[in-house]
């Protein structure tokens, strides 16, 4: 890896952050607080929440075993995701290297920060190597982007491929385990001291079910950490969030009986969906939704609308023609998508 200090835009590098009074006066024991402009009464909501989210950092700490200086938590993964243009791309310089297919939303925000964006065409089974990541590279490659379990594909990618980025590629790497909770794969969690361009994104909006509040998670070194918390909202978890966060934490074994049931669930959906007239194929996965190459995705897709039932046509996507992205609902939905599907007439 280059030095930080090469790969952080030089203005970022310089920036001199917004400090706002809960940057400047955040202890405890305080009780007249008269610093921040806010109104005095409507108790709890008069008060800007923690910028740094330290309480919520605490509990997930504990629970993901990273600690909490390497944790950034943002308005969806997609803040992380964006953040990771702004601190490293020249807009109109830099460019970053993907897989193709995965999720859209780094091609939105290379969009949007004018940042060339260099699609890496995975194999047949949705598999990608270092090699040809790295062939797609130049000096002005500051960013790779890895998903694992892999959106709209559903697999998880080789681990050894995935190390030997890592190692070889002297940019940032950053690796998409939104769906990882339901994977049999390891996380790069564990892994976290051994690669310093690293920047594994999770999120609260699969595994955790809380979708609605936004809240991903972004674990790196305490040096990229800092960057994001440089160049973040002030306040960018709103304190209606960092609360259900920390009520879902203590319920967090209702999260691992979801992602049970919902694992389960896949297998049997799979299975069933195997079995229909209009199924060509069934791509493995390791996430809570699934790919599946269908006979007439288009007419399918409309059909399925028709009936009240929405899937995700990936029919113009590379690699997924006449592909459908069924994501695992609960039985009773599930057999409704496959009565529907069983009735559909070509
Ligand atoms: C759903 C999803 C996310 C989640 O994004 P949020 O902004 O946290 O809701 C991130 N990455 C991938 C690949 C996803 O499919």
């Amino acid at each position: 890896m280059k030095p930080l200090q090469e790969l952080v835009r030089p203005n970022i590098w310089r920036l001199k952050p917004y400090s706002s009074a809960r940057d400047e006066y955040s202890g405890v024991d305080a009780s007249v607080f008269l610093d921040a402009n806010e109104n005095p009464y409507n108790h709890p909501n008069n008060r800007y929440p923690d910028p740094l989210q330290r309480d919520l950092k605490g509990h997930l700490s504990r629970i993901k075993k990273v600690p909490a200086e390497n944790i950034f938590l943002g308005n969806g993964s997609d803040e992380a995701i964006d953040l990771v243009f702004r601190a490293f791309c020249e807009p109109r310089i830099d460019n970053v290297v993907a897989i193709d297919p995965t999720y859209g939303m780094y091609q939105v925000c290379a969009d949007v920060n004018d940042v060339e964006y260099r699609k890496v065409l995975l194999d047949e089974n949705f598999q990608f190597t270092a090699d040809r990541m790295l062939a797609a590279a130049d000096e002005h490659t500051k960013l790779m982007f890895l998903c694992s379990p892999n959106n709209p594909s559903g697999n998880n990618l080789c681990r050894d491929e995935m190390v030997r980025l890592l190692e070889r590629f002297s940019g940032i790497v950053v690796v998409d385990e939104a769906y990882i909770d339901f994977s049999d794969a390891r996380s790069f969690l564990p892994d976290l001291a051994d690669y310093p361009n690293i920047v594994v994104l999770q999120t609260f909006s699969k595994a955790w079910g809380c979708a609605a509040i936004r809240l991903g998670m972004a674990f790196a070194s305490e040096e990229i950490i800092a960057i994001f918390n440089k160049i973040k909202y002030p306040y960018n978890v709103n304190l209606l969030t960092q609360k259900q966060a920390l009520e879902m934490v203590l319920r967090h074994y209702e999260v691992e009986r979801w992602v049970k049931i919902l694992k389960e669930e896949r297998v049997w959906l799979e299975e069933a969906v195997k079995e229909l007239p209009c199924t060509v194929q069934v791509f493995p996965s390791d996430a809570n939704f699934f790919l599946v190459r269908v006979t007439d995705a288009v007419a399918i897709y409309r059909y399925l609308v028709e009936q009240g039932i929405i899937v995700r046509n990936r029919h113009t996507v590379a690699r997924c023609g006449n592909c459908l992205r069924i994501t695992v609902g609960t039985r009773l939905e599930n057999e409704q998508l496959l009565k529907a599907l069983r009735n559909y007439q070509a």
